[in-house]
This record gives C-alpha cells, structure tokens and sequence, in this order.
C-alpha cells in the first residue's frame, strides 16, 4: 500500500498544487512578499516609516508607494545573490519537504536540472532552514537519551570505550504525546557524554518543571536536581520498562535516524552531522502535518530573514 495515501484530505500538498499555487516566479515572489511582510505594507528607509509597497514589472523589486524607494523581498533571505529563479527555489523546497525521509542534492539536480554545484547549494540553504537551536520542550514527561555514529568499539549500548576517539556523540531529549500535541525532539550533536555536557542540555531544552527518563548511565546522576523528577530504567539488568518508566520514544527516534541515514546518505561527516540531525528532527516534529511541511518550510524563509530596514542602516540584526 501506498503510505502517502494515509494522509488526510487537508493535510495533502501535491505537485499540482504547487503548480496551482506557484506557475512562476511572480507567483513566489509575491508570495515572498506576503510571508515576509503582510498586504505588502513594510518600513520605508527613505520615509522612514511604514508604507504600501507594489510590484515594479519586470524587476523581482517592490516600490514604496509615498517615495518610490525599492526593496526586494529576496534580501536578507536565503535566495538572496541567487542566479537561479525563486520558482526553482520554491520547487526544490518543495521536493525536500515531500519525502518521508529527504533527498539528496542528487535528486535535486536530477529533477531541477541546475548543476551539482547550485543542487548542493541549494541543497545547503534549505537545509540551514531545518535549524532551530533555541527550541524548549514544553512537555511534561521527556525522554533523555545519547546514541554514537562511528567508531569501532561496542561497548554497553554503543557507548564508547575508554580511548575510542572515532565516536560522535549524540544527545537527545524527546517531550511525550499528549491528546494535545505530538512529541517534539531535540538531537545534539556533542562532543562528549560528560555531566556537565549532558546537564547543560538540561539546563536549555528542558523545563525545570518536567519529569525526566533516562537510564542508568552514570552521566545522568546529578540530573534529578534540575527537574522536578529524575526516573530511571535499568537497561544494564536488561529491564526495558517499568510502568512509564523508559525511554522507548527517544529510542524509536534514533532508529528512524540510522535507518535515514543509512539507507539516504550512506554515511556522515562529523561536520554535517547536525544538519542531518536538524532536518529529521524538523519532519519528525512535524509528523501530524502531513505534506505541509513543504508550508512550515515557507515559514521559515520569512522567520530566519535579516529585516531589510535594519540592514539596510548598518546595523546588525537581532
Ligand atoms: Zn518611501
């Protein structure tokens, strides 16, 4: 069966609904517009207060109404200094937020037709939209839990041995459904397992108010002091669950992660390894939203973009 076919009506975002919704580039500019600034009113520099601004033909520019200073919507975003059209953009972000489990830079120049070299930027800049570092769970009950790419050794869970230097660690807190809400994680790429590493992430991802589940592992011993409850399973004594009292979610994660990872991208540089981290995470956590991932992604090309004013006047941004 065909698992597309599961999701919802409202929830669907097909090729021809692209192509409804963005036939050119005019269409994703406008667009662009919008989500950057709302019935296209924005800062005039030269006026220097808000204006109406309309569309100057023939150039990806708007004018201000009052003085006819132009801005493009495009600075300060990733399309920004671009060559290739804002329609090539749009259906690259498209293709990368419409699989289950993303695509490479490969399939972006196959089905763009751009070289490999604008593919993987591109590739790049989309991939940067994934990122959202400052992100706080807010669930009550989070799952806390490490897991290692590379290297050689095996020790208890993958956990390095004494001296394997060749492992990445990653660390990973997951929040628990509720009716609500779906779960949403944050996976780290760190540079140790050490208390304080681990406890630092505590310390910015999770609410003092959360009851956290982790395993016996020592790293996780002074963590029952940041957070209302610390409960632990021992998975050394091979006690997998006890009650609520496990980390199956955050693990259930990790093997989505490998399988990813493997099956897509064969293997990962420690320096991408975040990246990979950021995009998995961004559709796990978006799972309930069906094809609209590709629309969150919209999003975040307004959210992330440098206010022209404030550039424009040399200072930097916020
Ligand atoms: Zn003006």
């Amino acid at each position: 069966m065909n698992r597309r076919q599961t999701i919802p009506q409202h929830l669907r975002y097909t090729i021809n609904d692209f192509n409804r919704q963005f036939p050119d580039d005019a269409a994703c500019l406008e667009h662009l517009m919008q989500q950057r600034f709302p019935g296209n009113v924005t800062y005039c520099d030269k006026c220097q207060q808000e204006h109406k601004h309309y569309r100057i033909n023939a150039r990806p520019v708007y004018s201000c109404d009052h003085c006819g200073t132009q801005i493009s919507p495009m600075a300060g975003t990733i399309f920004e200094h671009s060559s290739t059209s804002l329609r090539l953009w749009y259906y690259a972000m498209y293709l990368m937020a419409s699989t289950r489990c993303g695509i490479s830079a490969k399939q972006i120049q196959r089905e763009t037709g751009v070289t490999y070299k604008t593919a993987w930027r591109m590739f790049r800049q989309v991939r940067s939209l994934l990122s959202e570092p400052d992100m706080q769970l807010e669930g009550s009950a989070v799952e806390m839990d490490e897991t290692y790419y590379g290297g050689t050794s095996k020790g208890h869970r993958g956990r390095p041995m004494r001296g394997d230097k060749q492992k990445s660690p990653v660390v990973g807190v997951m929040e628990r459904s509720t009716k609500r809400r779906v779960g949403r994680v944050r996976a780290i790429a760190t540079k140790d397992v050490t208390a304080d590493t681990l406890l630092g992430i505590v310390h910015e991802h999770i609410l003092p108010s959360s009851t956290v589940f982790t395993d016996e592992f020592v790293s996780y011993d002074r963590l029952g002091a940041r957070v209302n409850e610390h409960k632990r399973i021992n998975h050394s004594a091979k006690v997998y669950v006890m009650g609520d009292v496990h980390t199956n979610t955050i693990e259930g994660f990790w093997s989505l992660l490998k399988r990813g990872i493997g099956g897509v991208y064969h293997s990962v540089s420690q320096k991408y390894l975040q990246t990979y981290l950021d995009e998995y995470s961004f559709r796990y956590n978006r799972r309930d939203q069906g094809n609209l991932i590709f629309t969150s992604l919209l999003k975040r090309v307004a959210e992330l973009a440098a206010p022209p004013a404030v550039r424009d006047r040399g200072m930097s941004p916020a």
